[in-house]
């Protein structure tokens, strides 16, 4: 099997799988008032400290979820509604992830206004935040960092800079499911007041992410319960889940330099490869992340040519695997691809732990498959 679907999930790395079982093994509750619930609590608070070292936070800044789209969903619900007296306006992208574009019309059905800032080309459009941002009014941003189907790197720090300083009073949220611990992610970085990350994209288990929040930024939690996590996201903590998340952040982190290496030399391979192919071209926006190859394939539809990879025990995909369901991807055609480019359009997402074989291999079957 050659996997090059990493953008929708990632093998689990050797370290995470052993802290999973380690952590299950132990199973205690960490709310627990007996010894076995204090030593979870103290194995948890050791993991949540690991992790938000790789975003140049505090332990304390980390709010464990259950998955990135929760953590999208508590940003942007939790502080739009916490922001509701000072004003109504919410800036998201038009090529957000579901998690964010949906939750932006779970807003708008309850009263706030949406503007989705155009991406045409794969760059953020700073001059339609200038202009929104001149009412006020805008008391919320949700642009994500890199694009999940383009791999378009978005220039979320100069926006968020932007947004900060025509309307203060705003939080600015970013989704970094696809830049974490491939590009340096922290809150002042990138300007903002709260991140998105998921375990289950960069080598750890599924079933765990985390919501990073600026010291003193007040959100309303859309979970309650028992008041875990400082009352933001109630119910019992995935703590095998936890230790699976910091082994694979820690190996992660160390090896960032090195793993980005390994996926721009796979993707010079690929690319270098199709040079010549006239039914072969490349989505590229101005900034694009090394671990993401978005190509047209001229005369096959995408979930033809996906199947008939996948029978030749390669398996890519078609714009995200979230939205593989959907007729038609709403980013590509904000990227300002035609029906008929997007129509043809697959993804290529690598790991570290993809090969250069492995890129050869692909490159001859689907030569095989176009010829
Ligand atoms: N945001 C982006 C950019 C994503 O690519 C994804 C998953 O593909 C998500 C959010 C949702 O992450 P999760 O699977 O942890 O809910």
């Amino acid at each position: 099997m050659i996997y090059f679907d990493n953008s929708a999930t990632t093998c689990p790395s050797k370290g995470c799988i052993d802290a999973v079982t380690g952590e299950l093994l132990l199973f205690a509750n960490p709310s627990s008032v007996h010894t076995a619930g204090w030593e979870a609590r103290k194995r948890l608070e050791a993991n949540r400290a690991v992790i938000a070292k790789t975003l140049s936070a505090s332990a304390d800044q980390l709010i464990f979820t259950a998955s990135a789209t929760e953590a999208d969903n508590m940003a942007l619900i939790g502080a739009a509604n916490a922001k509701k007296r000072r004003g109504k306006t919410v800036i998201i992208t038009d090529s957000e992830h579901p998690a964010v574009s949906q939750s932006a019309l779970k807003l708008e059905s309850d009263g706030f206004k949406v503007v989705r800032i155009p991406t045409k080309g794969g760059a953020l459009d700073l001059s339609a935040i200038e202009s929104v941002c001149s009412s006020g009014d805008v008391i919320l941003s949700s642009l994500m960092h890199v694009n999940n189907e383009t791999g378009a790197v978005y220039d979320v720090k100069a926006a968020n800079t932007l947004i900060k300083r025509l309307c203060p009073e705003a939080l600015c949220h970013c989704d970094c499911v696809q830049s974490y611990l491939k590009y340096p992610v922290s809150l002042q970085g990138l300007c903002a007041d709260m991140i998105s990350i998921s375990a289950h994209k960069v080598c750890g288990p599924k079933g765990i992410a985390a919501l990073v929040l600026k010291k003193g930024v007040r959100i309303l939690p859309i979970i309650h319960g028992g008041g875990q996590e400082s009352t933001l996201r109630s119910g019992t903590e995935n703590s095998p889940g936890i230790a699976g998340f910091a082994a694979a952040a820690t190996e992660g982190f160390e090896n960032m330099e090195k793993n980005k290496a390994i996926v721009l030399n796979l993707k010079a391979i690929i690319e270098d490869s199709f040079k010549e192919n006239k039914l072969i071209s490349f989505n590229r926006p101005p900034v694009q992340s090394p671990w993401i190859i978005s190509m047209q394939v001229k005369g096959f539809k995408s979930e033809v040519l996906l199947r008939m990879l996948s029978d030749k025990g390669i398996f890519v995909s078609a714009g995200s695997a979230c939205s593989s369901k959907n007729k038609k991807s709403p980013i590509l055609k904000a990227f300002g691809l035609s029906d008929a480019e997007a129509d043809c359009t697959v993804r290529i997402s690598f790991s570290h732990t993809n090969t250069a074989d492995e890129c050869r291999e692909f490159t001859r079957k689907l030569n095989e498959i176009i010829k």
